[in-house]
């Protein structure tokens, strides 16, 4: 196993459309997936799609740990998932905004509309078909690996660039945390918590 080098956004392979994986590829995928989630382990980060390795297919890898999960979201610990050739349906036209990192797009956060409850469809490395819905954060990090598969990134679906900032200097979040801390992802309220000027 190894850690893989992330492309950063300016990478082309982040704006293509990823070819599917024919069923006769998926024993040859096996070490990637692998590889992808020492990735993030040795990272700490919650997901990744096959592009941002420089791997032109539509496979994301991915975990929702329990430090992840905003207080008043409604799910609970997702254990680590393979998703090839995922397809998702919202199931209502409604969506919700949520705060979002890319490890393409490093040091920096915005908030991002999602649908807030999908159906997800995709092949494990079985070969299983697997349907399950998702909702709140869990199913905005799948939109944000999905769009990967289709050369999106997360600023080209924002609205709100007043909710677009650094890590470092997490303005637009402390001021939101005000009001509305139990829907927030936990690691952006530690950047507010870890930001000096957060009083001020
Ligand atoms: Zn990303």
């Amino acid at each position: 196993m190894s850690v893989l080098n992330i492309v950063k956004m300016g990478h082309p392979i982040l704006r293509k459309k990823a070819d599917e994986v024919s069923f006769k590829d998926f024993s040859n995928i096996k070490k990637l997936v692998s590889d992808m989630k020492e990735t993030l382990e040795f990272i700490g980060a919650s997901g990744l799609a096959a592009p941002q390795v420089l791997v032109n297919k539509r496979i994301v890898v991915y975990r929702v740990n329990n430090n992840r999960i905003p207080k008043n979201a409604g799910f609970s610990e997702v254990p680590w998932t393979v998703m090839i050739n995922p397809v998702i349906k919202p199931l209502s036209i409604a969506k919700e905004s949520y705060w979002e990192r890319c490890l393409s797009i490093p040091g920096l956060h915005g908030k991002v509309p999602r649908y807030s409850n999908i159906l997800v469809e995709y092949y494990d490395l079985n070969k299983k078909l697997i349907k399950h819905e998702a909702k709140s954060t869990w199913a905005a990090l799948i939109q944000h690996e999905c769009d990967h598969l289709d050369g999106v990134l997360y600023p080209m679906r924002m609205k709100d660039f007043t909710k677009f900032g650094f890590n470092d200097t997490p303005g637009d979040i402390s001021e939101e945390l005000k009001s509305n801390k139990n829907s927030i992802d936990p690691l952006f309220i530690d950047l507010v918590n870890q930001w000096p000027q957060k009083n001020n």
